[in-house]
């Protein structure tokens, strides 16, 4: 594989921006290798700028779930372009986007948009606290909020003790705030609750976590919490920025029939531009500025060429609810097909998969927390992953990341998949 142009602009591009990428994981760096840049993605495919074709299964790490440039998007865009970019003032729109988001997720009563899956989390977390006239949260470890200062903390020593910030520049003080569970772990948030009474605003979780490879809460886990919620008065957050939208129409609430009190979202809802959401009960969204007093801003927030992307995505679910059966459909082939090879190769590998969200683990533990996921030889996945790479199979470049099936991926994607997966693994596992 010829990665000559790839390469030079790597080397020009650590001059100019911080490890050469806008977002960490995009450097290879826990895989080996240096970073393709992309020139084009069409449907299941992406081109980089050496003229190396690739199926790939990121979908810019999950919004696109049609695949890369679908042409009703395009056209969206292409009409919204005709108008303007961005006002700062509202449009036709925002409405209608609200409207379709409340009609898709029956908890979600009032909604704002944000610009990221950051800013959703983030602000969702302040509404509660505003709501709430508390400060603490709990989140789970493993889960990933995006990068806001108060979610860069993991456990400290003993469960009891404070946080610890996994990030140099995130204060003490943020770290005081963040209470960290262990996730499918109810005796771990009854301990917390129990030592921070009556001081809990929050507590935020991934439903279906994605950003630990793909682990799912269970049923009665989420219940538990649920109900303790209840009973202590804690807003109850799904953070469902990877999983609004791909695993269900209305999400992992929708699968696992849990109803949170606030649910952020991103990545689909953006259709591939910028763009994010944090929405839920009406009398906690009722705090937001200028309905309330808690401030919230964006200055691009709602802007018309993301609401146009976004909208056409969410509509084109909303009035073709094949689209899951489809991605089930082909999700299932293909870890099918996955889990064929690793028997004919003797691998008992963990496997997770919830809908067109899947990961293999390189671990025959099975994996439904945090604990077991770091079981994971990452080593293996970095040579599994250049292998694959190699095959023409661009996958994420880091173990703990999900396999995106899109509708886009053809029978023959998927075979050619298949086989790669076979290969791979038996040049590895010599
Ligand atoms: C991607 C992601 C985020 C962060 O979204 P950004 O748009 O990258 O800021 C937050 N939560 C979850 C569950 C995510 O997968």
């Amino acid at each position: 594989m010829n990665t000559t142009k790839s390469s030079l602009l790597f080397d020009e591009a650590k001059k100019y921006i911080p490890g050469g990428v806008n977002s960490p994981v995009r450097a290879f760096k826990s895989v080996g290798g240096n970073p393709l840049f992309i020139q084009k993605g069409i449907g299941s495919k992406i081109y980089d700028v050496d003229g190396n074709e690739f199926v790939e299964y990121i979908g810019s790490w999950g919004p696109h779930l049609f695949g890369h440039n679908p042409s009703f998007i395009k056209q969206a865009l292409l009409s919204a372009i005709e108008n303007g970019t961005s006002f700062g003032a509202p449009t036709e729109l925002e409405v209608e986007m609200a409207k379709l988001i409340i009609e898709m997720v029956p908890s979600v009563e009032m909604v704002r948009m944000v610009n990221s899956g950051t800013e959703a989390t983030m602000s969702a977390v302040r509404a509660a606290r505003g709501f709430t006239k508390k400060d603490k949260f709990i989140k789970f470890e493993g889960c990933y909020h995006g990068h806001a200062d108060h979610f860069l903390i993991k456990a400290g020593s003993g469960a009891l003790t404070l946080g610890i910030p996994t990030s140099p520049g995130v204060t003490k003080g943020n770290a005081a705030d963040t209470l960290v569970a262990d996730y499918n772990d109810i005796e771990s948030v009854k301990k917390l609750v129990l030592a921070n009474k009556g001081e809990i605003a929050a507590v935020i979780i991934e439903p279906i976590a994605g950003n630990m490879g793909v682990v799912s809460a269970t049923t009665k886990f989420l219940s538990e919490l649920r109900t303790i919620c209840n009973e202590e008065g804690i807003v109850l957050i799904f953070d469902e920025v990877m999983t609004g939208f791909r695993v269900a129409k209305g999400g992992a609430q929708e699968v696992l029939n849990i109803k949170p009190d606030l649910s952020t979202f991103g990545k689909i809802i953006g259709g591939g531009l910028p763009v994010g959401a944090f929405g839920g009960k009406k009398e906690i969204m009722e705090m937001i500025a200028p309905a309330g007093p808690v401030y919230q801003a964006g200055t691009l927030s709602g802007n018309p060429l993301a609401m146009a992307a976004g909208y056409a995505g969410l509509k084109y679910i909303n009035d073709n609810p094949s689209v899951y059966t489809i991605l089930e459909e082909k999700a299932a082939y293909l870890a099918d097909g996955f889990k064929a090879n690793l028997k004919m190769l003797n691998k008992n590998y963990a496997m997770n998969r919830v809908g067109s969200m899947m990961c293999m683990f390189f671990t025959e533990q099975p994996v439904n927390d945090f604990k077991s996921t770091i079981l994971s030889d990452t080593k293996l996945y970095g040579r599994f992953f250049n292998e694959m790479l190699r095959r023409g199979v661009y996958l994420a470049p880091a173990q703990f990341e999900a396999v995106f099936v899109s509708t886009a991926h053809s029978r023959e994607d998927l075979d050619k998949t298949i086989n790669a997966h076979f290969e791979s693994l038996d040049t590895i596992l010599i």
